[in-house]
């Protein structure tokens, strides 16, 4: 073991004036001769030096991270839902539903009237809350445009309508009276027997079911 052994050994407890004064002394002498040993201790006098003041501040700068961390997680988080409730509404008003046929009272609100030959679809009350009118035809073996799949579009005999609604207009108050009506052009009698459409009807599509609104007196 040379001397700079010795005195690194002896170097921590120097460092920390817990050695004995002849160590102490014996440390010093080197140290002013040998700028190795002296580097030495600068290093450990360093990694030493952490006093309660810094560890207060990194302590103090851990924690503003993690605030940020957390403001961000939230920020991110709030966008996220944000944008989820914002598709949930749109998908909403953009998405077609049937009608309820016992809340609207369909079969007491949609009636077909003929003036001067002239078919009106006729729709009031609650059931004029509609959001659209989908058309279907139905053929001779009762099969409906859209909603069957053995449906013949050259035997078909009968004109109807669906109403739908927009899926958020189910929270909307329904009480609306009589408010409300709306006509809906069919066609004429004799176009209709023309294109041999013996009859209009009202098509629950829920129940597949068919509600007659109107026939023909045209008998084959
Ligand atoms: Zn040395």
């Amino acid at each position: 073991m040379n001397n700079c052994d010795i005195v690194k050994d002896l170097l921590p407890l120097y460092a920390d004036d817990v050695c004995s004064e002849d160590s102490r002394k014996a440390v010093e002498e080197h140290l002013n001769g040998c700028p190795d040993c002296k580097k030495e201790l600068e290093k450990l006098r360093q990694n030493v030096s952490i006093s309660p003041q810094k560890d207060a501040e990194v302590l103090k700068r851990i924690k503003k991270r993690l605030r940020i961390e957390k403001l961000v997680v939230g920020l991110i988080s709030a966008t996220v839902l944000v944008f989820v409730l914002l598709g949930t509404l749109f998908y909403l008003i953009n998405s077609d539903c049937s009608m309820d046929m016992e809340r609207y009272d369909i079969p007491n609100n949609v009636y077909v009237s003929e003036v001067d030959g002239m078919l009106m679809l006729c729709v009031k009350g609650g059931a004029a809350s509609f959001d659209s009118v989908y058309p279907t035809f139905s053929d001779i073996n009762g099969n409906h445009l859209t909603y069957d799949k053995d449906y013949d579009k050259n035997i078909k005999n009968g004109i109807g309508y669906t109403l739908k609604q927009r899926k958020i207009s189910r929270f909307s108050n329904v009480d609306m009276g009589n408010l409300y009506s709306f006509a809906y052009q069919v066609g004429t009698v004799e176009k209709l027997n023309e294109n041999n459409i013996e009859k209009i009807f009202y098509y629950d599509d829920v129940n597949d079911k068919e509600y007659v609104l109107w026939e023909s007196e045209k008998n084959d």
